[in-house]
């Protein structure tokens, strides 16, 4: 548990059939992220944990804001790739989750993504799915070429576009209102893959907390017969809301998004 801070969360985690796991995941302080690494031997797990401890300092801070998660992205970039390096091995991570942060002296979740792990929004029993997938099957999706439904049960539904460790330091990233009774699902691919998103919120709305929300995920993910690591983060913040009269701008950080008043897709500098 986070304790001390105006965000809470928990995660959960299991090997699931796997050999090994190679997800990793962080909840304390104002920082919560999944993180499902792959690459040959250990190279994925250490591409995800890598990925993970670049956020380490931020989960320690009171206060964070945009630019200072932007500058852990970069480092963590730099740091899978020098994983890579090191295992000699391709190796990369995604990571997706929510930072609490401080934006123009209001309280914000900023929710970044690469990759296709995923952050869901649950407002009682809705549920809306923040990031958008970095895959192959997103890409034929977003053409019209396939449904979402489709994309589920697609051969090469495993494929990323982007990832941690690619050599493109870019990431998108929404801010996202503070409401005190919605919680944040944060998730690698061996829970979506198996759970759709009404039953994440279904048994997410069972919980009584946090770290039982998690809990059950996993378990369910286990149930519907995961073939991968699953990892599960909820967050919330049962105290704190973004006034009405906040507005996200200005933002994003990069003046590329697409954005409205409340939240904005950003891409990095290079890309
Ligand atoms: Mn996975």
């Amino acid at each position: 548990m986070s304790d001390g801070h105006w965000s809470q969360g928990a995660g959960a985690t299991d090997a699931g059939p796997r050999p090994r796991n190679e997800d990793s995941f962080l909840s304390a302080g104002p920082v919560h992220l999944v993180a499902d690494g792959m690459g040959g031997h250990a190279g994925g797990a250490a591409a995800s944990a890598a990925a993970i401890e670049a956020f380490r300092p931020l989960s320690q801070r009171d206060t964070l804001t945009p630019d200072d998660v932007a500058a852990a992205m970069t480092a963590a970039h730099a740091d899978v790739l020098e994983v890579g390096r090191r295992v000699g091995a391709e190796s990369g991570t995604t990571l997706t989750g929510a930072f609490a942060v401080e934006h123009e002296g209001q309280p914000w979740w900023m929710v970044v993504n690469v990759g296709d792990s995923r952050t869901y929004q649950l407002d009682g029993t809705e549920v809306r799915q923040i990031t958008v997938d970095h895959s192959h099957v997103q890409q034929l999706v977003d053409a019209g070429r396939i449904t979402a439904e489709e994309a589920t049960y697609h051969p090469d539904r495993h494929i990323i576009t982007r990832a941690l460790g690619d050599g493109v330091d870019a990431f998108d990233a929404w801010l996202v209102p503070v409401v005190p009774a919605s919680w944040l699902v944060i998730a690698s691919d061996g829970l979506t893959g198996v759970v759709s998103a009404s039953l994440i919120g279904s048994v997410a709305g069972l919980s009584d907390s946090p770290e039982d929300a998690a809990e059950r995920l996993v378990e369910a993910a286990l149930r519907h017969g995961t073939g991968d690591n699953v990892t599960v983060v909820v967050a919330h913040a049962p105290t704190t809301e973004t006034p009405d009269h906040a507005v996200a701008e200005p933002w994003p950080l990069w003046p590329e998004g697409d954005d409205d008043t409340q939240s904005a897709a950003v891409r990095g500098p290079q890309e």
